[in-house]
């Protein structure tokens, strides 16, 4: 499955896996969880929801037919890295990404299982060849101080253009940004959402200015952006704080 996305840091969504398994508290309301639930079963979905992951083999090769070089988000409605993905199938995706066709578009690989990626990534022959591949981020998520190690693992790894996804911020952080290129930050969505506090937000910020750190402000998250008076999950930059709203471009 192939698509446009309302997700505002990328612009198309790429999945040969669906489907994932919870690891840590941000996976509380997984939103491709919920997606799945909802349509498995549905042409393109799952025949199931939360119980490990589907391979979707046939989809390896789609981004080699978009023709416009595009931003794209690997595996939105899955991990990449889940155990239940076979190295055989990650390797095929790294292949896809790094050669031929496929390799016009930028990547943006996220997990919250990063010492899968550090492996995989270490076994790749084409290490040497990855470590100047401009068009692959490679990124974890943090949602609370728990999770902060997965930054020290991202760090591990020999590849250009890294980046931290505090998505949802369900806490303060105070995270170290040295050696990590960019910063994603935003509050939780929908009905169960919980608060993030703007004080966390403006922490992250220094830290990523003290690193040299590009930042990137998502949305308030539903709690927030109700308290201040607004719609939906505040993805509205002009309903953001002065400090945060030319926040908002990808490096
Ligand atoms: S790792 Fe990501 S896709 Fe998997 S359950 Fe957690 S939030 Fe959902």
């Amino acid at each position: 499955m192939a698509s446009k996305t309302k997700i505002s840091w990328t612009e198309k969504t790429w999945n040969p896996v669906m489907g994932c398994t919870k690891v840590s508290a941000g996976c509380k309301n997984c939103y491709a969880l919920n997606m799945i639930s909802r349509f498995e079963g549905s042409k393109g979905w799952p025949d199931r929801g939360e119980v490990g992951v589907t391979l979707f083999p046939d989809r390896i090769g789609a981004p080699s037919k978009w023709k416009n070089p595009s931003n794209i988000f690997v595996c939105s409605m899955s991990d990449l890295f889940h155990d239940d993905v076979p190295d055989s199938l990650i390797y095929d995706v790294y292949e896809e990404m790094m050669y031929g066709d496929g390799s016009r578009h930028v990547y943006q690989i996220l997990t919250k299982r990063p010492e899968r990626m550090r492996d995989i990534v270490g076994r790749l022959d084409e290490l040497d060849f990855m470590r100047h591949k401009v068009n692959l981020w490679h990124g974890v998520t943090v949602e609370n101080t728990d999770n902060l190690w997965r930054i020290d693992v991202l760090r591990e790894i020999s590849v250009v253009n890294k980046f931290v996804s505090f998505e949802p911020l369900i806490g303060p952080v105070h995270p170290g940004l040295e050696g990590i290129n960019m910063a994603v930050v935003g509050g939780e969505s929908g009905a169960a959402a919980r608060t993030m506090d703007l004080t966390w937000v403006s922490d992250i910020l220094g830290a990523a200015n003290t690193a040299g750190c590009g930042f990137y402000f998502k949305q308030m998250g539903s709690v927030l952006s109700a308290k201040l008076g607004f719609k939906g999950a505040g993805t509205n930059p002009s309903d953001w704080p002065g400090w945060l709203a030319k926040k908002h471009t990808w490096l």
